[in-house]
């Protein structure tokens, strides 16, 4: 069993001044395998007091100290390599291939990152007589969600350190011991105390008292539309700043000319991975309708290249969904897809053959799917795929862009001024081109509907400082 039970606050675990636990379940056994503390309102004060003592000192430190202060959290990080990957796979139900080639090294990299910019960063610039200075705003909340348990709060800490900002942070309680593992991991290189807090609890309680209290200066949340609206809401009332990181419902433009067996293997990439639980994964595939039928085929051919079921196989490439909540939705979202008169190709409602236990849901795909259907609109969380044809480029990017989201695109192809054409119309945060690698220093956000601000390298850090500006500046 992993208990876990205390809170870190200053340099230390300590008990919460609640006694309630949170059980955490391994999605795919359905077993119980830990408990974390139910955290408190009060909890969540003195986490904020610790980290308001510690910021002067901590913003006034110079950017060689936290260079050095991030690489150390990087090696150690390296060191608990082995412990990170097992967590991840028994929360999250992630397989232990992808947690260690996706989870495990996508939080490595932001620690790396975040350092490697701070070498070139700039903190000051002279604009003719005017001096500018860009400061550590004041103390960071952080709220992470489930889905990525190491890179999504790893891609906040490491920002906010390098920009200089103290920390209170609450995890998810669905995925929390990775987030532990992480205060181990800051707590045995020495980061000053009070500088890094982690309060755990749920989301309405701790979540909400991070965003009200006003001894918080940001808020920086990575989750659901609907929670981070409800955070807006909190830290409106005394003009704190706020980023959110939150869904999408992005396109996948195949051109005419793609090669149609590589265009079927990258979109069920982009369904498969994590289980869909990827706020940036494409879920419309936006078809030339004289390849459809040809596209469909291809992927019936390679969905078994994607094998389903235990996290703890090395074949596995996709394990459960994160919690029976989860599930019911993704279950839900496949029964609309029937009833709206879309019409299923691969998978369905229900486990897959042969697993009878665990969160597990079927690689499923729609085609015939209207951009208007809900399985279109919505984020599903889950491994849905809509296939949506067009009839030339300009309907292409119209479907891409009839949605209230915004975080990622993608194009598939191979005439450079159709690819250039797509990805320059396509409106949203972060568009990738023939599976191109994820460039980890380029900025991470949303237009529209999935979110406010960016994260990742240098936009990342710039979240987490104010730019002052000073008139007459003695030279
Ligand atoms: P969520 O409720 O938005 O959770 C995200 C984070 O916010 C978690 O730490 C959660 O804590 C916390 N939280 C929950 N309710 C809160 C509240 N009232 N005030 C403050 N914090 C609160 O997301 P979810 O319910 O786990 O997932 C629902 C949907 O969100 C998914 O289907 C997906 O569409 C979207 N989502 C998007 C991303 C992304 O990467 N953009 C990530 C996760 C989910 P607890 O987990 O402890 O409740
Ligand atoms: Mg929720």
């Amino acid at each position: 069993m992993l208990n876990h039970t205390k809170q870190y606050i200053n340099g230390e675990w300590v008990d919460s001044t609640s006694k309630q636990t949170i059980e955490v379940v391994n999605p795919a056994t359905e077993e119980v395998i830990g408990q974390i503390s139910d955290g408190t309102a009060e909890d969540v004060d003195r986490a904020v007091h610790a980290a308001k003592e510690a910021f002067a000192s901590f913003a006034a430190t110079d950017r060689e100290e936290r260079i050095r202060l991030l690489e150390a959290i990087a090696d150690e990080y390296e060191n608990r390599k082995d412990d990170l990957i097992k967590t991840i796979t028994l929360e999250l139900g992630s397989p232990v291939t992808k947690s260690e080639e996706v989870h495990y090294q996508m939080g490595l990299g932001h620690f790396r990152e975040a350092a490697e910019q701070l070498k070139t960063f700039e903190f000051t610039e002279q604009r003719g007589s005017s001096f500018i200075r860009k400061e550590p705003i004041g103390v960071a909340g952080l709220i992470t969600p489930w889905n990525f348990p190491t890179n999504q709060i790893s891609t906040k800490l490491a920002s906010a350190l390098a920009a200089g900002t103290t920390i209170v942070v609450k995890p998810t309680s669905k995925t929390p011991f990775a987030s532990i593992i992480l205060a181990e991991i800051f707590d045995k290189v020495g980061v000053p105390k009070g500088v890094f807090n982690l309060v755990n609890g749920s989301g309405s309680t701790v979540g909400n008292a991070i965003s009200s209290h006003p001894g918080v200066a940001v808020v920086s949340f990575t989750g659901s539309g609907k929670v981070g609206s409800g955070l807006m809401k909190n830290a409106a009332d005394d003009i704190k700043n706020i980023s959110l990181e939150l869904g999408g419902k992005s396109p996948l433009v195949i051109l005419k000319d793609a090669d149609v067996k590589a265009a079927a293997r990258s979109a069920l990439t982009q369904i498969a991975t994590n289980t869909g639980q990827v706020c940036s994964a494409a879920t419309r595939m936006i078809v030339h309708e004289d390849m459809h039928d040809e596209f469909i085929e291809a992927m019936k051919e390679a969905v078994g290249e994607f094998p389903v079921g235990d996290p703890q196989d090395k074949k596995t490439f996709m394990g459960p969904q994160v919690s029976e909540e989860q599930w019911e939705t993704v279950q839900s979202y496949i029964k609309k897809g029937e009833q709206e008169g879309a019409k299923l190709v691969i998978g369905g409602p229900g486990r897959p053959e042969g697993i009878d236990k665990g969160f597990f849901s079927q690689i499923t795909v729609f085609a015939d799917v209207r951009n208007d259907m809900t399985i279109a609109q919505e984020e599903i969380f889950g491994p849905v795929m809509s296939v949506i044809k067009y009839k030339d480029m300009d309907d292409a990017i119209r479907i891409a862009n009839d949605t209230v989201y915004g975080l990622a695109g993608y194009v598939f192809g191979n005439d450079p001024e159709e690819l250039k054409k797509a990805a320059l119309n396509i409106r949203a945060g972060q568009i990738t081109i023939n599976d191109s690698e994820t460039d980890m220093s380029a900025p991470f956000g949303g237009f529209k509907q999935s979110g406010i601000g960016r994260e990742w390298g240098d936009y990342g850090i710039g979240e987490f400082l104010e730019p002052k500006a000073i008139m007459g500046f003695p030279s």
